[in-house]
């Protein structure tokens, strides 16, 4: 990150001590400012909030201060992409706020973009380049709102963002008072969490298992399990509760129901002389917990599974996390014969170096490089060469959410060894796995 120095800026009084922007109460009187001056009929004040994604496991990874020399980069990206009747604020650890002046719907949505352009450069740290991604909210707002209900929603636009998958704008529909707005929020995370309980009471919880197949001969090689909650006949994806259940801890409940779910699924296969890997996903919550190692070896006991045929799908950035806890229970899934997965590849900013430390079987190349084949070239590059290097390293790379018979054949030409995705299976309950495995 060449020309990154702390001591480029200036801060003054009441700025933020690392970049010299105006802090968050700062931001909040020039927005209030704005907000009594903006009369316009056809134009409004925007509130941009702007947070980078994934940026704590920057932090755990190269530690703080290269994530702080980042802040001040990202801070002078946004400075040269600003417009001139743009504001720029920095509200908290690697979030910042726009605030912009007499434009239209459009103009703000155009300027979000370019600000997300521009942060989203590629950034050199040492031998290694990071393509920062970013989430952005916007709200928009007239001259009767007030300016800590605006930020409140571009804040919550941006989380809306986040929980899309980040790398995303999202805009602020609704002018709810951000208390309801709040509450709201509070009490669907309260519903999700009671559906929670309920499902697990009455066997709500279940698996649906999506097939893996090999590209050579077009057999199903390996299923992932992904769990889903039905309550009163209503299912809510994995997306909606496991990030309740992480808040609530039952995420250690769910974990090692599904590890045993997914076990005893395997022992059901196994009898029917279907002998694929059942691939299970692993979440931080479950890795923090010094009890996640002895779930493992119950499940061995209990169900007498061969270890080899249970893959933990461990995302990108949690390969790379500092946390003991987190290095102990991923070296002890090893050391008892469980292959690792790296899921969602190219979305976190890990380095292939932890490979060497901590070999996964297998690399699952994320959508964001399939959505865009066959016409997007970067796409194929990035697809090439990760191929190329797995195939160097003697492991699996499959392809995630494979939709298209062109994503397909690009995906088989650039030699990735397994697809997972809608155009050759979706993910289905046990029985209707069995009759598509059988078929
Ligand atoms: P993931 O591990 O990357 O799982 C793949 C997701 O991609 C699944 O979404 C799957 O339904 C979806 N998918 C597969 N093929 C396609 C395709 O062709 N197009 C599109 N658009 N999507 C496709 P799902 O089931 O909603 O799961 C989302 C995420 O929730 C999973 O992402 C995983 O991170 C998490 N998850 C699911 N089950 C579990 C679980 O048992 N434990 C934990 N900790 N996380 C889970
Ligand atoms: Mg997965
Ligand atoms: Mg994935």
């Amino acid at each position: 990150m060449a020309g990154v120095f702390l001591k480029d800026v200036h801060p003054s009084a009441g700025s933020d001590w690392l970049t010299g922007l105006p802090a968050r109460g700062n931001c909040l009187s020039l927005l209030a400012a704005e907000l009594e001056h903006g009369e316009h009929p056809d134009s409004h004040v925007a509130a941009i909030w702007l947070n980078i994604d994934r940026f704590r496991q920057i932090n755990n990874s190269f530690g703080h201060i290269v994530g702080d020399s980042l802040l001040v980069e990202f801070a002078r990206r946004l400075r040269r992409a600003l417009p001139l009747k743009g504001e720029l604020a920095r509200v908290g650890g690697d979030e910042f706020v726009v605030i912009l002046s007499g434009v239209s719907e459009p103009e703000a949505n155009r300027i979000a973009r370019s600000l997300q352009t521009a942060l989203s450069q590629p950034l050199g740290i040492g031998t290694q380049r990071l393509r920062p991604s970013v989430s952005i909210g916007i709200a928009l707002a007239g001259p009767e709102d007030d300016a800590s209900a605006v930020l409140e929603r571009s804040d919550r636009a941006m989380s809306e963002a986040k929980r899309e998958g980040g790398g995303r704008i999202v805009q602020a529909v609704n002018q709810q008072h951000p208390v309801q707005v709040g509450k709201h929020l509070a009490r669907e995370e309260l519903g999700v969490e009671e559906m929670l309980h309920r499902a697990l009471e009455t066997g709500g919880l279940f698996l649906d298992y999506q097939p893996i197949i090999r590209v050579a001969d077009g057999t199903a090689v390996a299923v992932e399990a992904l769990m889903r909650c039905r309550v009163d006949d209503q299912v809510i994806p994995p997306g909606r509760f496991i990030p309740v259940a992480e808040k609530t801890g039952l995420i250690s409940h769910l974990g090692d129901w599904s590890l045993v779910t997914a076990a005893e699924f395997i022992q059901h296969l196994n009898r029917q002389g279907l002998n694929l890997k059942v691939a299970v996903n692993v979440s931080r919550a479950q890795l923090l917990t010094p009890a996640f190692a002895k779930s493992l070896h119950g499940v061995l006991a209990y169900t007498g599974i061969a270890p080899e045929q249970m893959e933990l799908e461990i995302t990108e950035s949690l390969f790379m996390d500092k946390a003991d806890e987190v290095q102990k229970n991923l070296h002890a899934a090893l050391e008892a014969g469980f292959p690792l997965a790296l899921d969602d590849f190219g979305t976190g900013y890990s380095s292939l170096a932890c490979l060497k430390d901590l070999p996964a079987s297998k690399i699952k190349l994320d959508r964001a490089f399939v959505v865009d084949l066959p016409n997007d070239t970067r796409s194929i590059c990035v697809a090439r060469a990760v191929s190329r290097l797995a195939a160097d390293l003697g492991i699996t790379i499959v392809a995630e959410g494979v939709e298209t018979a062109e994503q397909y054949e690009c995906l088989c030409q650039a030699g990735v060894t397994a697809v997972q995705g809608f155009y050759l299976a979706r993910p289905m309950g046990e029985l209707e796995l069995q009759k598509w495995l059988l078929a």
